[in-house]
């Protein structure tokens, strides 16, 4: 892994942040784009400086975004918390769910794509910090998930899907990214019905290559490809 950090790089264009990145991923790691609070010209600039995967939070945003064919080109994926009267306006959208919190949520989904005739492809969501202020399930709640989904011909799982707890320097992540896959693997090994082990999405900006190098093969990045967010503008 090389040493660069993203926090070094913040005179740099998109693409050459984007370019920067791509390099320091071993090449079975996919890289998302964590568009949020990022306008439609933006993510558009993502897209052209070799961005496959847009992974927006919030499904208004989102929905205005897609109505000016901002993610053209690119997969959309939804990575944000998902209510589920919610869910209507973005099955069919997204090629990927990362953020299923509850077995309701799974239910929900499912409905929404038969109605649809499509299957829709999610991760379970996991609170590997075990914290009250952040959604996912816990690790002994999985199991339950598992077999729920199970008998769910419409939604299939391809994995999971981790925010570890905020830290100050990313090594203190390291723990969390290890049990994240250490849990990824002993799913896959006791292999349920409409679950395959294919994607462990974690690491964000500040902690990417921990996470990497703990076994992630999908990160998202946000502010590292965008620079920082202004959230004054909400
Ligand atoms: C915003 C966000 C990211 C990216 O965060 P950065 O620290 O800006 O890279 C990743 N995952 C989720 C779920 C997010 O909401």
């Amino acid at each position: 892994m090389q040493s660069v950090r993203l926090h070094g790089l913040k005179d740099m264009t998109i693409a050459e942040k984007i370019k920067t990145i791509k390099t320091q991923l071993p090449e079975n790691v996919r890289l998302v784009a964590a568009t949020k609070m990022n306008s439609a010209e933006r993510v558009r600039e993502a897209i052209e400086s070799g961005i496959e995967i847009c992974g927006e939070n919030r499904v208004q945003e989102m929905l205005e975004k897609y109505g000016k064919n901002a993610y053209d080109g690119a997969e959309l994926q939804f990575i944000g918390k998902l209510q589920k009267n919610k869910v209507k306006y973005i099955v069919g959208k997204v090629s990927l769910i990362q953020s299923v919190d509850s077995i309701a949520l799974m239910d929900e989904i499912n409905r929404a794509a038969q109605k649809m005739g499509i299957i829709q492809d999610v991760l379970l969501e996991v609170n590997i910090g075990r914290e009250e202020s952040k959604s996912g399930f816990m690790t002994d709640e999985l199991e339950t998930a598992l077999q729920h989904g199970e008998a769910l011909e419409s939604v299939r799982i391809k994995g999971l899907m981790a925010i570890p707890p905020a830290c100050t320097i990313p090594a203190e992540n390291r723990p969390y990214f290890m049990q994240m896959k250490q849990l990824f693997v002993d799913i896959a090994n006791k292999k349920y019905d409409n679950s395959m082990m294919e994607i462990l999405s974690m690491g964000m900006s500040g902690d990417y290559l921990e996470a990497v190098s703990c076994g992630s093969n999908m990160v998202r990045i946000g502010s590292g490809i965008f620079g920082p967010r202004d959230y004054s503008k909400q």
